[in-house]
């Protein structure tokens, strides 16, 4: 089997993967605050700014998918 048949296999099968996971679970543990969303700096409590102190993020692909269906909404 030619190497770049394989290559081309398996970015489409990982492509479909991440896909498949952004459609089961679009949310994912925000980095910054690691789910904890508030996290104890000195005396004070710091809220996560990047995902509002819910420790949930919403997946790139999901995103993608998202701003995709509002274009084809918008289109109709
Ligand atoms: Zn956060």
């Amino acid at each position: 089997m030619h190497p770049a048949l394989l290559a081309a296999i398996a970015m489409i099968a990982s492509t479909l993967c991440y896909a498949s996971a952004c459609y089961v679970s679009p949310f994912g543990r925000c980095r910054k605050c690691k789910g904890k969303s508030r996290t104890r700096h000195g005396r004070g409590v710091r809220y996560c700014r990047r995902c509002d102190s819910t420790g949930l993020r919403l997946r790139l692909g999901r995103h993608l998918w998202n701003y995709a269906r509002s274009l084809h909404h918008d289109g109709r």
